[in-house]
């Protein structure tokens, strides 16, 4: 089931993709399940928003995937290196990411979005699946040049609309198969199959879900693989993944 997160006449509700229309819910899915209202409203007549708004956090893993983590010169960690960005970077799909003036190079990396779906602490990784809402893309934008001269993340991957999400939460998705393609302006800059992720998407949940509590609508990035690159204003980042489809978004200098 593919759920999307949209505005329709200045309202915002979710809808259950059905062919060219949504089938209009009565509330957030995650919360309240998928009553509907009766209501059907075709696609094209809607504005998709981000599908996922983190009540509490977004936890991003750093180098999990070999090759990225050795185009900076780093080894994969043996334990998923967590760090987190603030729901305040979300934006959604078609919004502009705004590079910082404080930055001379903003990256992006396109990567695959686990949605929470429960409560979820100390979860063993043979059960963190069924914790999981769906599925989604998302762009761990960075201000690398930040990334380095603070000696930690926070601010560089914490910048207002670094954290596009969308186009709609997939359900149904297997983490495991698959591959993600970033283009830049229609290039491919990024492309690898999920299977090279080091630590799964299971293993990061349990090893998240051992130190913080996640609760529904947390958003898991779950790491970017090689061909991390710089964008500049004008540019346009689409980050596509087999069976979710496509995130893009333009980007201008604030
Ligand atoms: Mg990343």
């Amino acid at each position: 089931m593919k759920i999307a997160r949209f505005s329709h006449n200045s309202a915002i509700t979710y809808g259950i993709v059905d062919g060219p229309e949504l089938v209009v819910l009565a509330g957030d899915p995650m919360y309240v399940g998928y009553d509907t209202t009766g209501e059907r409203v075709p696609l094209g007549e809607v504005t998709l928003l981000a599908p996922a708004i983190p009540r509490s956090k977004i936890i991003a893993v750093g180098r999990n995937y070999r090759a990225h983590a050795e185009e900076f010169g780093n080894e994969a960690p043996e334990e998923p290196l967590l760090f987190l960005k603030p729901n305040t970077s979300v934006i959604g799909p078609d919004d502009a990411i705004v590079r910082p003036p404080q930055s001379q190079r903003t990256d992006f990396e396109g990567e695959l979005a686990a949605v929470i779906g429960k409560v979820t602490k100390n979860v063993p990784a043979d059960r963190a699946l069924d914790h999981v809402f769906g599925y989604t893309i998302g762009n761990d934008v960075t201000a690398r040049d930040l990334q380095r001269t603070d000696g930690q993340w926070s601010r560089a991957k914490g910048f207002d609309t670094f954290c596009p999400l969308g186009p709609i939460i997939e359900t149904e998705f297997d983490p495991t198969v698959g591959e993600l393609q970033v283009r830049l302006n229609g290039e491919t800059k990024q492309k690898a199959p999920l299977s090279d992720m080091v630590h799964p998407v299971a293993d990061i949940i349990a090893f998240a879900s051992a130190a913080f509590t996640l609760l529904p609508g947390d958003v898991i990035l779950t790491g970017t693989p090689a061909g991390v690159g710089p964008f500049v204003s004008g540019d346009v980042v689409e980050v596509e993944i087999s069976g979710l489809g496509i995130l893009r978004n333009p980007a201008r200098d604030a």
